[in-house]
This record gives structure tokens, C-alpha cells and sequence, in this order.
């Protein structure tokens, strides 16, 4: 085998996010090929010998940051949004049905070099035409966990309530999930595939379950929005008797492989229910935030139910979203120390990595684990003094600008805030051109 190139990281404070939370002040890491070959305190061996070695001095090293709930594309929508009344039902879902292959591979790339920048070295992705979305992960060298997004009802008419069946949109977006899964799972050890049944509304109990076989068929799991408004939950008592929990029992889509985003409107019968099932809810704190709905974090924190950290859409910035989801928890009821920083970051990062079946691989610093890395520069002045916890100081004063390098399977991605893997500047001039374009459709259309 050919040897595999060395890069020492030293004297940088070393955040493993390990089962001890291991913080060394000032360490060093060593990446291999792909993976971290070792780690310590202090200064490495002296006969150890890398073919780079990056002096981090007054930065910190920390595991790549895995967003757990993701649809890049939606870069589209920022600040359209956040304001109008009404405006995702009303003006985003009618607006995705303007996307073609070709513009969400533009738009993914887009969001994708905003979630990369930020330090999020893998993200858990379900949207439209997903291949352009894998192709764009696969471009830029980032690690992904990628679902088509599969529904078999008009978007644009489901803000009226009209949730007619449309069972041949259904069939089709299963087995372009079906055409993602054979093209891309498992792709480098870097790009895996989910089942990416959109919502609890939006796919029949029936379609639901064809789905489960397939995931099984598959050996994939699933990725799906849960209780994220009330007409959902009033259409599935309508229709089925059921609330959306229950739907993912009924159709068998629950269990340990499941992430369910959002999970807001839910009872506490269907919050056991969950816990039992073993599905990690993604908690959307700044998205959901923006809408004013948040789900029963007292009850869920306090619970065994795993619950990991998701920036969503639109703006994707973790360290934001870390900081709101602990403000929102303790505006919410939650005591000061669930959860804290150092939990904040867990769910960003390991817990997260456990949520796609993914931790043996990545979401800590530890030796044979995957080099997904990012370095955050500690020399500005909102990051400026640093005591004993750099975890704290980071959680709370950081933002995605301080992020330096990020290297994902020990590939540099980032190096000096400036993109290696592909060219930003044509990404944003893309990304601007395409958006405009979609949005003067759009108006033409409404008009
Ligand atoms: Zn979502």
C-alpha cells in the first residue's frame, strides 16, 4: 500500500468530545490518509514525522460539526421567509416547484460551501431532485447522509389543506430514491443514503409502508418531518385516527434508524412512544425559532430520547444554532445545566454522528475515527480571553467566520478561511443568477 500522507496539527487546545470529554489544552493531532492516526497532550514525540505540520497556536481543534436536519438547496429561501405571514406554506413550497436538476445542484452547492465554511463537515440531507444534491456533496469532497425527498401531494396546495393523493408522483420520487441509493450509497466511504418520505401528511399510511420495505430491502433508514404544524396533525386524526408518532409506528417507519425533524405538536404519549422507538428527534432551534414553535424540550431533555441539533435551512450556522438551542431550552423551562454547553456541542457533534449510525466513524477526536476536522480561530476578540472551558467560550461567542480550516476524510476542504475544493466566488455568482431566475418565475407565475 502506498504511504498515506501525514499532517501534524500542534499546539492548538485539543476538543476531542470523547466518552470523557477530553479537553487538552494545548495538543496535537496526527492525520493519516483519511483518518486520525493518533492524538496527545503536550508536544508529540519527537520522532514522529509528518510531511506537513500546522503550528495552530492560539486556534482550537475540534471533530467536525454534523448537522443532523439539512436541505441545502433551500439556500434559495433566505430571508423570504423568516417575515411574511404564511410565507413557507405560501411562498416556499410553490417556489420549490420551480427547481429543476440543474438548479439544485447550483443551489445545493451554494448551501452546502455556507454549511462547510461554518465547520459542518457532514450534514443529513432530504430535498428534491437529491442526486444534483449528491453530486455537488461529491464535488466538493463533503461527507453527506442524502435522502430523496418523496411525496405524493401538490405542495403548493397542501397551505389550502388540499392533500389530494397523487400516486404516480409518489411511485416516481420512490424509485428516484431507489436510483440514488444504488448510485450513491456508500459512495467513498463518504456519501450514504436514506428513504426520504418528505412529512407525516404529505405520504399515505400505504405508501409509507411500501417504503419501510424498501428501506429494509435496502438496509437504509429514513428521514422525514414529524408534527412540524397543526393542520398536519388535524389532517391524521381526520384521516387515520392517528397522531404523527403513531403514523410512524403504524406504518413501521419508527425505530433506531429513523431521524424525525421537528416533532413540535406531539403528546406525551407519543413522546414515549419515541423514546421506546428509539428515533433521534433533529431539534431545529433557530428554523423553528423564526416560526415561534418549539417541541416540549423540558419533557424531551429530561427523557432517553436522543435528540440531536439541526440548522434546517436557509441560515446555516451551527454555532448560532448551538447558542439558540440552549436559550430557547432554558426559555422553555430547562434547567441551566441540560442543557450546557458541552451538551450542545455533544448533540452537534457525536450524538448527532450516533443519530445517522454513523459514530464509529466520525463526531469525536479519537484514533482510527475519520480526520473530519475543523479549526477555529481563537485570536479575535469575541473569542478573546479563553479560560479553563474553550468549550463554553466557544459555544457562546463563536460564529461560522471564526471557522480557519476544516479537512473532511483528512482532505484540506478549507485552509485560512478560503475554499480549496471548489471556486466560491463562481458559486456565488451561480447561486445569485439562479435564485433570481427562480424568483421572477415565480412572480410571473403569481402575477
Ligand atoms: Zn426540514
Amino acid at each position: 500500500m502506498k504511504p498515506q500522507k501525514k499532517t501534524l496539527i500542534k499546539n492548538s487546545i485539543l476538543i476531542t468530545v470523547d466518552a470523557e470529554d477530553t479537553i487538552y489544552q494545548r495538543g496535537w493531532i496526527l492525520l493519516e490518509g483519511e483518518r486520525i492516526a493518533d492524538l496527545g497532550e503536550g508536544d508529540p514525540a519527537p520522532e514522529l514525522k509528518a510531511d506537513e505540520v500546522v503550528d495552530a497556536s492560539g486556534m482550537a481543534v475540534l471533530p467536525g460539526i454534523v448537522d443532523v436536519h439539512t436541505h441545502v438547496c433551500g439556500s434559495l429561501f433566505k430571508a423570504m421567509t423568516e417575515d411574511p405571514v404564511g410565507a413557507f406554506y405560501g411562498l416556499a413550497l410553490p417556489m420549490e416547484k420551480l427547481l429543476t436538476p440543474e438548479y439544485t445542484y447550483v443551489l445545493s452547492m451554494l448551501g452546502a460551501i455556507e454549511c462547510l465554511k461554518a465547520g459542518v463537515t457532514c450534514i443529513n440531507d432530504v430535498y428534491h431532485y437529491m442526486r444534483s444534491t449528491a453530486r455537488a456533496i461529491d464535488e466538493l469532497g463533503m461527507r453527506g447522509v442524502l435522502a430523496q425527498k418523496i411525496i405524493e401531494t401538490d405542495l403548493a396546495t397542501i397551505q389550502f389543506n388540499d392533500y389530494t393523493r397523487i400516486p404516480e408522483e409518489g411511485r416516481a420520487r420512490v424509485e428516484e430514491n431507489c436510483r440514488l441509493i444504488e448510485e450513491y450509497h456508500g459512495r467513498d466511504g463518504r456519501i450514504f443514503c436514506k428513504f426520504g418520505p418528505h412529512a407525516t401528511d404529505t405520504v399515505s399510511v400505504e405508501l409509507a409502508k411500501r417504503i419501510k420495505e424498501l428501506g429494509d430491502f435496502y438496509h437504509v433508514g429514513f428521514h422525514t418531518h414529524v408534527a412540524q404544524k397543526t393542520n398536519e396533525v388535524e389532517f391524521l386524526k381526520e384521516t387515520y385516527g392517528l397522531t404523527p408518532v403513531e403514523y410512524l409506528c403504524e406504518t413501521g417507519l419508527m425505530g433506531e434508524d429513523l431521524v424525525a425533524a421537528h416533532c413540535v405538536y406531539t403528546t406525551d404519549h407519543d413522546l414515549a412512544l419515541i423514546e421506546k422507538g428509539g428515533a433521534t428527534i433533529a431539534h431545529c432551534a433557530e428554523m423553528t425559532g423564526k416560526r415561534g414553535q418549539f417541541p416540549a424540550l423540558d419533557k424531551i431533555y429530561k427523557s432517553g430520547i436522543r435528540m440531536a441539533y439541526g440548522t434546517d435551512w436557509v441560515t446555516m450556522d451551527p454555532w448560532t444554532n448551538m447558542r439558540i438551542s440552549i436559550i430557547v431550552a432554558r426559555m422553555s423551562g430547562c434547567s441551566v445545566e441540560c442543557p450546557d454547553a458541552h451538551e450542545a456541542l455533544r448533540r452537534s457533534t457525536i450524538i448527532a454522528a450516533k443519530a445517522l449510525g454513523l459514530d464509529d466513524r466520525i463526531g469525536s477526536l479519537e484514533k482510527g475515527k475519520q480526520a473530519d476536522i475543523v479549526l477555529m480561530d481563537m485570536q479575535s476578540a469575541n473569542l478573546t480571553p479563553v479560560f479553563d472551558d474553550p468549550v463554553a467560550t466557544l459555544v457562546y461567542n463563536a460564529n461560522r467566520h471564526d471557522v480557519d480550516s476544516v479537512w473532511v476524510a483528512g482532505k484540506p476542504l478549507v485552509r485560512g478561511r478560503k475554499l480549496l475544493c471548489a471556486d466560491e466566488a463562481e458559486i456565488l455568482r451561480d447561486g445569485q443568477q439562479i435564485a433570481g431566475r427562480i424568483y421572477e418565475s415565480y412572480r410571473g407565475r403569481s402575477a
